[in-house]
């Protein structure tokens, strides 16, 4: 019996791999392996897919978020609200900026950062909001983007995982002041090593972040502000191209396969992720809830199926956030996930008949 696993990145390195080798190829010919045309090309062609005027690429997500904040005035003394239910880069983002990470509990259904908790811990401190799309679908940006105005606050949205995705029409990444984006390797959008962008249709900002991810160098060796270096490598940018074209047939194929499980697992004990109808989900992961979910991933594992938690530690019960003074019990929605999500097998190349079989194991699990 094969494995079947979480993700599987070798399956599109085929279907894209001559093509893959000769963008790569250009680039070695060049010899411009900072920034140049490469780069260039792939911001412009980036910061059309999205709708914005701008592409910043810098040299992960997590520096994407830190920049971001950098450039819009963050840093010490400043709070940003993030949610408790996402990956830890986003707090972390906070922190680099010398910025205090402000946690805010989930909603049941969707899992992502409830508005009328946002309201609530907003204080004189409070500078921007860094909504996150988690697991591939959109925050409730109406309510967001509507508090956000209503405080005089910036929304820095991290879509690190939401390539694609959309919230009544528009692309998350562009409903904000700047959107932050990850290309590690397993994103929906993944180069072959680290890499990330800023989108903002802010001019100054977008010329900010130019300096600030190049040691804030205005031109060669005129240094403006305290900047730092990363930028995104060009050999990542030169992939990244090639995959951008893809994106939306890829992101089509994990919503099939989400469709698919979904209409399998009705008849199961398992909860089936929730698509509010205003978001286009571009399932990044499909997430289901499970009462007994270790014993449910330990029975997939045993029958070779590879699963994910996102996440299994939430952010203040992290040894690295010990410091933010908040006990078991100050984010119930959260914390109650990180005992139920499970993660099901998902990427582009996944196959109907590898569905099945996960279907069928959860089944008999019951
Ligand atoms: C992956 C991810 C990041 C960080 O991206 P890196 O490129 O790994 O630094 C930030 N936020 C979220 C929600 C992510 O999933």
């Amino acid at each position: 019996m094969d494995t079947i696993p979480f993700v599987d990145l070798r399956a599109q390195y085929h279907s894209i791999r001559d093509e893959v080798r000769s963008a790569m190829d250009d680039v070695l010919d060049s010899t411009q392996f900072i920034l140049g045309e490469a780069v260039d090309r792939f911001e412009r062609d980036f910061a059309a897919y999205v709708g914005v005027r701008h592409a910043v690429g810098v040299a992960s997500g997590l520096d994407a978020l830190s920049l971001a904040l950098q450039a819009t005035g963050v840093g010490a003394g400043d709070e940003v609200i993030v949610p408790a239910n996402t990956f830890i880069a986003t707090a972390l983002a906070v922190s680099a900026a010398g910025a205090t990470p402000v946690l805010v509990d989930c909603r049941e259904d969707t899992y992502q950062i409830d508005p009328m908790l946002v309201e609530r811990a907003i204080t004189p401190r409070t500078k921007a909001l860094m909504p996150v799309h988690l697991y591939g679908q959109a925050a409730d940006m109406n309510a967001l983007l509507g508090i956000a105005d209503a405080h005089g606050l910036d929304v820095i949205e991290d879509a690190a995982q939401a390539h694609g995705a959309t919230f009544e029409g528009r692309q998350c990444g562009a409903m904000g002041r700047a959107g932050c984006f990850s290309f590690y390797p397993g994103k929906n959008l993944g180069a072959y090593g680290d890499g990330g962008c800023v989108v903002t249709n802010d001019e100054d900002l977008a010329q900010n972040l130019r300096r600030l991810r190049n040691y804030g160098q205005r031109v060669k060796y005129e240094h403006a502000c305290k900047g730092t270096n990363s930028r995104l490598d060009s050999l990542q940018a030169a992939v990244l191209g090639v995959k951008l074209k893809r994106l939306d047939a890829w992101n089509a194929a994990r919503v099939a396969h989400a469709a698919r499980y979904s209409r399998l697992l009705v008849a199961s004990s398992v909860v089936p992720p929730v698509v509010d109808s205003r978001s286009t989900h571009v399932f990044h992961l499909y997430v289901i809830r499970a009462s007994r979910r270790d014993e449910l991933q330990k029975h997939l594992s045993d029958r070779g199926i590879q699963t994910g938690i996102h996440y299994p530690i939430p952010i203040h019960q992290q040894e690295a956030y010990l410091g933010l003074g908040q006990a078991r019990g100050c984010f119930p929605v959260t914390e109650k996930a990180a005992q139920d999500v499970l993660s099901l097998p998902m990427f582009p190349e996944l196959a109907d008949g590898d569905i099945d079989r996960v279907v069928e194991a959860i089944a008999d699990f019951e």
